[in-house]
């Protein structure tokens, strides 16, 4: 796909499909927008439980079925949160860590 880095698509997310017309040129046309995952804010990994698409669908869903129904829900992984967590219950001495590694 030749495009100019520096055009005024730039950036653009829009797929561009090349089409050749019966007059034999080659034309490109523009499909839907490409959306991507929700990542975890923390470790970058794509989270689980939430999903993607155009507003048009985005707006019919309930807001628990855009993401996981806890602190944080929608914006770290389960694992960060479960990490943050445990640290945070250690700092304010509520917790200690058994020998194991999980809480005692
Ligand atoms: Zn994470």
């Amino acid at each position: 796909m030749p495009e100019d880095p520096f055009g005024p698509r730039r950036g653009s997310k829009k797929r561009r499909v090349a089409v050749r017309t019966p007059g034999g040129r080659t034309v490109y046309h523009y499909r839907h927008k490409i959306h991507g995952r929700a990542r975890c804010a923390r470790c970058g990994r794509p989270l689980t439980g939430t999903r993607t698409g155009p507003r048009s669908v985005m707006a019919k869903l309930a807001k628990s079925e855009k993401r996981p129904n806890r602190p944080y829900g929608g914006y770290l992984c389960s694992k960060c949160l479960r990490e943050l967590m445990v640290t945070r219950a250690i700092s304010l001495g509520w917790a200690k860590l058994s020998p194991a590694g999980g809480l005692a």
